[in-house]
């Protein structure tokens, strides 16, 4: 019994080997992109067909949604668009080498925001699983893009590699009178967060480590500030 026999079968559609579309994007290409549409669009609570052919205006968008589900890489039902495991697995990989390539971009090369932004999208197609995992190290496992979205975390995150020097890490890291600016800070509560940026404390300040012990003292201009060692902790740097 074959209840699929109206599905043309895989490849075979007007997908295929050598096609292109108009902005001269292949079919992984595309798909890529619309993985990350669909990601992008769960998180913020949307996953309802309707709403994701809405939200964007890729023409082939419709096409490619249906050839993507019947590689099962995505399902949809009762007018709802979720992940199966393939696309759920291709769609963490696509977000993670995106929102990377984006810190990258702006902490090694300090590039401004619409120039990272461009970039990104060039260079998420390009770096293998190997250099991604050197770039994460790199970067000292960052939980965040640059725009604040979370970057969903790799296998090298869980290990805590430490053959790479981190360019980013943890504020206790400086040595006494080092300086560094804030890249990010993961706090426990959201709470913590705001009472940090009331003092000053913010991605992109300047900091001095001024002491270790009993308690972490550090400077920002002409302010000093006692942080408790798990705080410290919980604030991200570059040395500069
Ligand atoms: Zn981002
Ligand atoms: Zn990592």
């Amino acid at each position: 019994m074959n209840h699929n026999h109206s599905a043309p079968p895989r490849g075979q559609g007007r997908f295929g080997l050598g096609w292109m579309d108009p902005r001269g994007r292949n079919e992984t290409q595309l798909r890529e992109e619309v993985l990350e549409l669909l990601w992008t669009l769960r998180e913020g609570g949307k996953d309802r067909l309707d709403d994701i052919l809405q939200s964007s205006p890729e023409e082939d968008l419709e096409e490619i949604l249906g050839a993507m589900e019947r590689d099962e890489w995505i399902g949809v039902q009762n007018g709802k668009v979720t992940f199966r495991e393939e696309g759920e697995r291709r769609a963490l990989e696509v977000i993670r080498r995106h929102r990377l390539a984006e810190r990258l971009l702006s902490e090694v090369f300090e590039l401004g925001e619409t120039d990272f932004e461009t970039s990104a999208c060039q260079f998420e197609h390009i770096l293998s699983p190997q250099v991604l995992e050197s770039v994460c190290t790199f970067l000292g496992h960052p939980p965040v893009c640059p725009h604040g979205k979370a970057i969903p975390p790799g296998p090298c995150c869980a290990r805590f590699k430490r053959d790479v020097e981190p360019l980013v890490r943890p504020l206790p890291d400086l040595k006494l009178g080092e300086q560094g600016r804030v890249v990010f800070i993961v706090p426990k509560t959201k709470g913590r967060l705001e009472k940090l940026s009331s003092l000053g404390l913010t991605p992109g300040s300047v900091v001095r480590l001024a002491q270790k012990r009993p308690s972490y003292v550090i400077e920002i201009g002409e302010t000093t500030l006692a942080l408790d060692e798990e705080i410290a902790k919980e604030i991200y740097v570059k040395r500069v």
